[in-house]
């Protein structure tokens, strides 16, 4: 593949019309001294607001000697994991860098990321979140509940991982030749292997707008990214049903030396909990079997991940500023 930029940033947005223009500025500002030639990949993940104007707006005048720009516009909302793949997979740098578009992944670690990078030799360095005050208190225990499911799980030690992670080439190809739709990018990533360094980073307020996320949303991201990463708790399952037998052969000697030894009928108690805890158990675990064949049915009908309805390209660099322009496509 032919790299023609030192350095890419792909930005996943949606509905961020007001925060994409004040993310601009600063990453201009953050990257003031740097003086490769560099990339902006802007996707607009279904906004309902004027984001596709404002990445138009920017792709005009970001490229006034600063950056070359790519926008790619998604017919719907994807959701952010297909937005980051179609990022990375338009990126053409030696270095990528996933940053959100709401300014919460201040360009101002940037320097200080690409610096670790050199100075460390690594293939990886991922910011890792030291607060999450802007958080709510039960987003933070279920953050919290979800990492360490997932440690237990896949052995991968997510907790503070964010995705705003800058790559080198080999790990974005890496990314790209998994073939699953159903993506977890920082677990694929840390997945991955590759070495790794770490900068710690406190998470700041929004730019402007608000989140998108709904606590329903993370939860289906969390069993998502459960399922797909471990067949864990479906070896849970069966670990219960052997343990189901277990209690079962000793109720079963009990009844029947009751029956022996003629004692009245007793137990009333003892057997509805007894058809309680197996009969949910039954039911959790056809759920956690559903989850997985869920997971297996989308991954068997792939579909495209995403659909592009419009892109935009300008470039800029060395200042050559011919704008390929946007054009409207039907692919
Ligand atoms: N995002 C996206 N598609 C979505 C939801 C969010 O591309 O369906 C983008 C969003 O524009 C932002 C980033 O993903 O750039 C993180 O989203 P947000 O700030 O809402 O989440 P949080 O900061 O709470 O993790
Ligand atoms: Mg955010």
């Amino acid at each position: 593949m032919n790299l023609p930029y030192k350095l890419s940033i792909v930005i996943p947005l949606h509905n961020e019309a007001a925060a994409f223009p004040l993310l601009l500025q600063a990453l201009r500002r953050a990257l003031a001294d740097w003086t490769e030639a560099w990339q902006i990949v802007a996707i607009d993940d279904g906004s309902r607001d004027a984001t596709w104007q404002a990445i138009l707006t920017a792709s005009r005048e970001f490229t006034d000697g600063v950056a070359d720009f790519k926008g790619v516009r998604f017919s719907r909302n994807f959701g952010k994991e297909a937005a980051m793949l179609a990022g990375l997979e338009a990126a053409q740098g030696e270095w990528v860098v996933v940053m959100d578009g709401d300014g919460q992944h201040p360009p101002a670690l940037l320097p200080e990321m690409l610096r670790r990078a050199a100075e460390e030799g690594v293939d990886l360095v991922a910011a890792q979140k030291r607060e999450r005050a802007t958080d709510g208190l039960s987003a933070r225990w279920l953050a919290r509940l979800f990492n360490r499911f997932m440690h237990l799980a896949t052995g991968l030690d997510l907790s503070n991982a964010c995705d705003y992670r800058l790559m080198k080439r080999h790990v974005v190809d890496a990314l790209l030749a998994m073939p699953e739709r159903t993506r977890f990018f920082r677990a694929m990533t840390a997945w991955t292997g590759f070495r790794q360094a770490d900068v710690p980073f406190d998470v700041p307020p929004r730019l402007a707008g608000a989140t998108a996320w709904t606590t329903g949303g993370l939860i289906r991201l969390a069993v998502t990214a459960i399922t797909g990463f471990s067949a864990k708790p479906l070896t849970l399952i069966f670990r219960i049903g052997l343990l189901g037998l277990v209690v079962s052969i000793v109720l079963a000697l009990q009844a029947l030396w009751s029956w022996l030894s003629g004692v009245a009928v007793s137990g009333w108690t003892s057997l509805t909990l007894v058809i309680v805890f197996f009969g949910s158990a039954n039911l959790l675990g056809i759920g956690v079997m559903g989850a997985y064949l869920a997971q297996l049915f989308d991954e068997i009908k792939a579909r495209p991940v995403y659909l592009v309805s419009a892109r935009v390209e300008t470039q800029a660099h060395d200042r050559r500023r011919a704008t390929r322009g946007e054009q409207e496509i039907a692919e």
